[in-house]
């Protein structure tokens, strides 16, 4: 199983971090020991001072594929929920600006917080017009539309199976909308896919 993240998928998530507009889709790995399932609470690592939540759309793929074409893509995924990439913001800077992987401040341990996943036959009006939220202690901090994605889901599946076969249980971050930032010990973020709760954690 592998995670591929989506990085700039979001114009307004893009201009708050001040990065350029990619021509294609970007993106990323974690490992599998970054999963963090079934609700479980985030703990602060201590090598970082500043770890960001980032709220994204994630696509459970269903069956292998290489070299998709964006027109068959839909068929490669059978349900989506929401997901939390966090993000050692610190650590992201450092790699920036020496031009360097980004694995230290994206893949650690229990960087992927993946919710419950809801088929996508429920969603009829289609994946590009899902509304999603995440509330951290209660309060609305980021919300998110399908529509604004730079790159839509078919055209991140067809880029990624260029690059790498797909294969049954991996999972795809769609990438964050804006409104990122820092989580604190003591918080409590949950997130909700057309208005139903996906995700919730506790952070420690
Ligand atoms: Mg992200």
């Amino acid at each position: 199983m592998k995670i591929i993240c989506i990085g700039q998928n979001y114009l307004e998530h893009i201009a708050e971090l001040n990065s350029a507009v990619p021509e294609q889709p970007v993106f990323f790995c974690k490992p599998d020991t970054a999963l963090l399932i079934k609700n479980r609470p985030f703990f602060i690592p201590d090598f970082t001072q500043e770890v960001h939540y980032e709220t994204e759309l994630v696509l459970r793929i269903c069956k292998v594929g290489k070299n998709i074409e964006a027109r068959f893509a839909d068929t490669y995924y059978d349900a989506c929920t929401l997901g939390f990439d966090f993000t050692a913001r610190d650590l992201q800077r450092d790699c920036r600006k020496a031009g360097l992987p980004w694995e230290i401040c994206k893949s650690f341990d229990n960087s992927a917080a993946i919710g419950n996943f809801i088929p996508k036959e429920k969603f009829r009006q289609g994946m590009q017009d899902l509304h999603f939220e995440m509330r951290k202690n209660g309060e609305t901090v980021q919300t998110g539309h399908t529509a604004r994605m730079l790159f839509s889901i078919p055209e991140i599946i067809s880029h990624i199976s260029k690059f790498f076969t797909l294969r049954t249980g991996d999972y795809i971050f769609t990438g964050t909308p804006p409104g990122v930032g820092k989580v604190s010990i003591g918080d409590r973020l949950e997130a909700f896919l057309e208005g139903e709760e996906v995700l919730r954690c506790a952070i420690k």
